[in-house]
C-alpha cells in the first residue's frame, strides 16, 4: 500500500542540533534525557538513537510502552517510565524489558514486588512529592517504604526522583530552595538504607540555572529540543546557546493579486487595505497551527518574514507577500525556523507560545504530532 499523507507540510528534525544541545548540558553520565510524549513531538526512536550515539546512558520516557519500544529497537540504556505502570500488563512488560519503573505510592510498591521474577532483581525508581501536589511519596511515607524495601531484596531502589514546580521562574527561587531542602531530607533518610541510590531533581531549568538542584542526575527535556526555560527572565543567558531542533515548512500553492477592499478567508476578519499579493500556503489547524494565531503570526518565505492574514483554515493559510514580489507557487514557507535572510529572525515556537499564552512545549508536541517528520 502506498503511504497516505494528508498534508504536504513537514516537520524537519535537526538531529545534529539535538546532539549539540545534549553536549551543552554537561557530562552524559549526569544526564537522563527526557523523551516522553514522542520526544516532545520530535520522534521517540530517532531522538533516542541519536542521543545514544553521543553517549546517553539513561532515558526518561512517559509510558512503559515507550520504554518497551526502545528495548525492541535494541537500546540498552537505563530507561525510567515516568508514569510508572498503569495496568497489569505494564508491570509485567516493565520487568520483562528491565525498565526501571517509577514507584509513587504503596500500590506501586506492591505491583512492582508482584511482577518481579524471583530469580532476578528489578531496579526501581522512587518518586517523592516535594511541592507539585502530583505524584510521589511524602517524607511521612518514607519509614514504611524503607520497611517494605528492606524485606524485599529483589527490589533494588536505583534512583530517587522529585520534580520542580517553578525552577524556570527566578522570582520564585525560595520555593525551589524549599523543594530542594525537602528532597535532600527524603534522600538522606533513603540513603541510610540504600547508599547507592542516585538522586535526580533538576529539569532543564534546574540544570541550567540552579546548580544546587543537580545532584547525581539531571533530567533535561525542553533544553534538548532548543527551548530556553529562562527566556524572558533575568537568567536568560543560562540557556542562550541552545539551538531549536524542529522547524516546520509548507509549500506555497498559489500566489495571487487581490484588489483593495477584498476580505480574505472565513469570517472576513481581514480585508485588504490596498491591492495586495497573497500567497496560499498548505498548512492550517489540522497541521498543528492554533487557529487563534489567525492574523497574528508571521511566516518566513525566501528567508523573510511576512504577515499571515485572515482566518487560518484546516489545511490552508494565507500570507501577505506584497513585499516579496518574487514569491512563486512551489516556494517553501516556514512556519517555524527555516533559513533566514541577513538581518531577519526565524519564527520560533516560543514566539508562537507567547502569542497564545502557553509554552513552547505545547507548540512542539502539537506540531510534531500533526505533521509528517523528516530527519537530517
Ligand atoms: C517532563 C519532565 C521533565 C523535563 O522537564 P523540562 O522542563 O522539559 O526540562 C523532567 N522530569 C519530569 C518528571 C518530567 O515529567
Amino acid at each position: 500500500m502506498s503511504e497516505c499523507t494528508f498534508t504536504p507540510s513537514m516537520c524537519h528534525i535537526d538531529l545534529p542540533a539535538l546532539q549539540r544541545n545534549f553536549a551543552r548540558l554537561g557530562k552524559s553520565a549526569a544526564l537522563m534525557p527526557v523523551i516522553k510524549s514522542d520526544a516532545y513531538g520530535h520522534g521517540l526512536l530517532p531522538v533516542a538513537r541519536s542521543l545514544a550515539d553521543v553517549g546517553a546512558r539513561r532515558f526518561a520516557v512517559g509510558t512503559v510502552s515507550e520504554g518497551a519500544a526502545l528495548r525492541e529497537a535494541g537500546l540498552t540504556q537505563e530507561i525510567v517510565p515516568l508514569l510508572g505502570g498503569v495496568n497489569a500488563e505494564d508491570w509485567h512488560r516493565a520487568a520483562a524489558h528491565s525498565l526501571v519503573p517509577l514507584l509513587a505510592d504503596r500500590e506501586d510498591l506492591e505491583k512492582a514486588d508482584f511482577c518481579c521474577r524471583p530469580d532476578k532483581t528489578l531496579r526501581v525508581a522512587l518518586k517523592c512529592e516535594t511541592g507539585m501536589a502530583r505524584l510521589g511519596f511524602t517524607a511521612e511515607d518514607i519509614p514504611a517504604v524503607l520497611e517494605f524495601l528492606r524485606a524485599r531484596p529483589h527490589l533494588a531502589p536505583a534512583l530517587v526522583l522529585s520534580h520542580l514546580a517553578c525552577a524556570d521562574r527566578p522570582l520564585d527561587l525560595a520555593y525551589t530552595h524549599a523543594q530542594t531542602e525537602r528532597f535532600t531530607a527524603v534522600c538522606d533518610s533513603l540513603r541510610v538504607a540504600f547508599p547507592d541510590m542516585e538522586r535526580s531533581l533538576a529539569n532543564s531549568a534546574g540544570l541550567l540555572g540552579l546548580p544546587e538542584t543537580r545532584f547525581e542526575v539531571s533530567r533535561p527535556g525542553i533544553a534538548l529540543y532548543g527551548g530556553n526555560p529562562f527566556a524572558g527572565t533575568a537568567l536568560e543567558n543560562c540557556g542562550a546557546s541552545l539551538e531549536w531542533v524542529m522547524s516546520v515548512s509548507a509549500p506555497v500553492l498559489c500566489v495571487q493579486r487581490v484588489k483593495a477592499g477584498q476580505s480574505v478567508s472565513y469570517g472576513r476578519i481581514f480585508t485588504t487595505p490596498a491591492d495586495m499579493t497573497i500567497a496560499v500556503i498548505a498548512a492550517g489547524y489540522a497541521t498543528g497551527l492554533d487557529r487563534r494565531l489567525s492574523n497574528s503570526m508571521d511566516v518566513l518565505i525566501g528567508g523573510r518574514r511576512v504577515p499571515q492574514v485572515g482566518r487560518i483554515c484546516m489545511g490552508l493559510l494565507m500570507a501577505d507577500v506584497s513585499s516579496l514580489p518574487e514569491t512563486r507557487r512551489g516556494d517553501e514557507a516556514w512556519l517555524i525556523g527555516g533559513p533566514v535572510a541577513h538581518g531577519q529572525r526565524a519564527v520560533t515556537a516560543r514566539e508562537m507560545a507567547d502569542e497564545l499564552d502557553t509554552i513552547s512545549y505545547e507548540i512542539l508536541c502539537r506540531m510534531g504530532a500533526m505533521n509528517p517528520r523528516t530527519y537530517g
